[in-house]
């Protein structure tokens, strides 16, 4: 994947416009755009004492984020978790960033540095949106994926880890308590399938990354955004002359 293609052409511009997020904007009308700002070293810190308030975290992203053709609320969740990591990659202009995982092999705490480029996106494989699922004779659900206001809701209610709750949530043409009830009673082996294909169809996001274990040298794939996963901007420079900083005082400084 072409650099240019995802964080735009140049990181030091006050915005940048994202050309190709995981959802290939096919989530929003045609002639939408989403543009992002770094951020700034307040915001960073704030970010990071925010990291265990989940909604907090979404809001700060946001808060850098404009968009055209649509509410910003009805960015897909894997587009603002992607940007989130661009929003912070270019406030230190690197290209890379690093991985934290346990090595599920031998449990040691490994730290790879990967570039943006080696990233590898799954993408919306239905044509067009929103999918429509013939539920019963009388109902149809009309479902698109999973939006940022969408997982707040999920969020509020504190079921992010109910996967019926994040189905239901993929229904916009019924409330969420009704939704739930239909896709919890689904039995019909037909409709069971169809629902599963729902769920692939809409799915997108970053493929998980292959990582080497530096102590016992195996590989294992390390799912990206997971919470378990820390993902950090990376500078090469990391180790180099720090020109802005000194150490001690002396007569100039
Ligand atoms: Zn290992």
């Amino acid at each position: 994947m072409e650099l240019e293609n995802i964080i735009g052409n140049d990181l030091n511009s006050p915005e940048i416009i994202v050309i190709n997020p995981p959802s290939k904007m096919k989530a929003y009308p045609a002639g939408s755009s989403i543009r992002y700002k770094p951020y700034k070293f307040g915001e960073i810190l704030k970010t990071s004492q925010s990291k265990f308030d989940k909604s907090g975290w979404v809001k700060s992203i946001l808060e850098g984020v404009t968009v055209e053709g649509f509410d910003k609320l009805d960015m897909t969740y894997q587009d603002l978790l992607f940007i989130g990591l661009l929003r912070r990659m270019s406030t230190f202009n690197t290209d890379s960033f690093s991985l934290s995982y346990t090595c599920p092999e031998c449990n040691a705490k490994v730290r790879v540095v990967k570039k943006l480029q080696d990233l590898e996106f799954y993408d919306i494989e239905a044509e067009a949106l929103p999918i429509i699922v013939e539920y019963n004779e009388s109902i149809n659900l009309i479902c698109m994926p999973l939006t940022v206001r969408r997982w707040i809701e999920l969020n509020e209610i504190d079921k992010i880890d109910d996967r019926v709750a994040v189905f239901a949530m993929l229904v916009t043409n019924y409330p969420f308590e009704e939704a739930y009830k239909l896709v919890d009673d689904a039995k019909d082996p037909d409709l069971v399938d169809a629902l599963s294909d729902v769920d692939i169809l809409l799915g997108h996001g970053v493929n998980p990354v292959n990582c080497t274990c530096k102590e016992c040298k195996k590989s294992s794939m390390v799912k990206f955004f997971s919470p378990e996963v820390l993902i950090d901007p990376f500078r090469e420079s990391e180790g180099a002359p720090r020109s802005r900083i000194r150490f001690g005082l002396s007569p100039d400084s």
